[in-house]
């Protein structure tokens, strides 16, 4: 079979391998769709830790064609998604239940071999049913809107809230949507490009702002601003410092932060404490998806999500290795691999 194989930094191939086959927990699964992240650049460049030679590919979905002599509830046949993240049970963090922070972390498509390709082993414990119904495309957003539905909860959006999402990225576009979901009635999204911030308003944003044309903070918080006094919660989707350095202050006297971009390693942003102590705002930080796979896919099969429009380019797996090594297209959201593509 077809498989895009990060062989050292730098140095992605897509090469004939050997068509995996399940030990006894595993599923084997015939890849539909598997989403390029920024992780995967990341990887590609080694500003990532990875483990070459290793199949990249950590959103993805896809038919079971075979199942493990130990596999209990999963068939030939039906469609899955797959949590990546595998953790260890053993560890101090594991035993406290913060799983996302195990000590000996595994994800699928990062450490061992992922979804570009055109078949994947899924452990059972990992993988999430989802109806045959829908698009094949729809499963490969399950992974990045868990890691939104992580943030989201400790977001806590009630009935009424406003909301400020930073960067319009597929997680800033995931993240506006859920928001409206819980209930926010005002949601306003700042990026740069105004195709996104058009489709934005289009999928549940009620309002939008060009961080390029001026000051966010004196455009959103300001008296004729879109949220006079700031937003009850701001969330960072954009990974930069500019937007780190404005969350809090976009935030209103009391207001919440909820840090889901990453930042280079290394790098450091500026905050005034007096302003962060003397109106409580709180900063907190989501990191990856734990036990909220199951409530993606549950998601992803209501149709509750628009994703059909957050997908720019569909390729097969010959196309991948040029993707990955280049930066997104302007205006590009979310690129899929599908290897059934030629
Ligand atoms: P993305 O495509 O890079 O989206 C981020 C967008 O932010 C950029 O495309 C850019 O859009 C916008 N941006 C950049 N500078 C900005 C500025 N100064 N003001 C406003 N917007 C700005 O990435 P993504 O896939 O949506 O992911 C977003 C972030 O979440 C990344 O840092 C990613 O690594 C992280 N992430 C975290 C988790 C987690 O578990 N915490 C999971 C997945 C992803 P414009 O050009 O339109 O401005
Ligand atoms: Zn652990």
């Amino acid at each position: 079979m077809k498989a895009a194989r990060l062989e050292a930094i730098g140095g992605f191939f897509v090469r004939e391998v050997e068509k995996p086959v399940p030990g006894p927990d595993g599923l084997l699964v015939r890849i539909e769709a598997a989403g390029i992240c920024g992780t995967d650049r990341h990887l590609f460049h080694g500003e990532f830790p990875s483990r070459p030679p290793v199949t990249l590919g950590h959103e993805l979905s896809g038919i079971v064609e075979a199942v493990g002599d130990a596999v209990l509830h999963f068939r030939p046949g039906m469609r899955i998604t797959g949590d990546p993240n595998i953790h260890c049970g053993r560890c101090v963090q594991c035993r406290r239940g913060r799983v996302n922070l195990c000590e000996n972390l595994q994800a699928i498509g990062i450490h061992r071999d992922g979804g570009f390709a055109e078949y994947a082993i899924v452990p059972q414990k990992q993988a999430y049913e989802l109806p045959l119904s829908l698009p094949p495309e729809h499963g490969a957003f399950c992974e990045p809107l868990a890691c939104c539905l992580h943030g989201m909860g400790m977001a806590g959006i009630e009935a009424g809230s406003s909301v400020v999402v930073l960067g319009g990225g597929v997680i800033g576009m995931l993240v506006v949507q859920l928001a409206r979901l819980a209930g926010a009635t005002a949601v306003v999204l700042v990026t740069r490009q105004a195709v996104r911030r058009t489709l934005a308003e289009e999928i549940g944003a009620t309002g939008s702002f060009d961080p390029s044309a001026g000051d966010a903070v004196a455009g959103i918080t300001g008296r004729s601003g879109l949220l006079p006094g700031g937003a009850d919660v701001v969330i960072e989707c954009a990974g930069v410092a500019e937007t780190m350095a404005q969350a809090p202050r976009l935030a209103r006297n009391g207001g919440t932060v909820v840090v889901l971009g990453v930042m280079p390693q290394g790098e450091t942003v500026a905050f005034e404490p007096f302003d962060l102590l003397f109106r409580e705002v709180k900063i907190l930080t989501s990191f990856l998806n734990p036990f909220v796979h199951g409530r993606a896919a549950a998601l992803i099969a209501s149709g509750k999500i628009e994703v059909d429009r957050l997908i720019s380019r569909r390729i097969g797996l010959d196309d991948l290795p040029d993707a990955v090594a280049n930066p997104p297209r302007p205006g590009e959201v979310k690129v899929l691999v599908m290897p059934g593509l030629t």
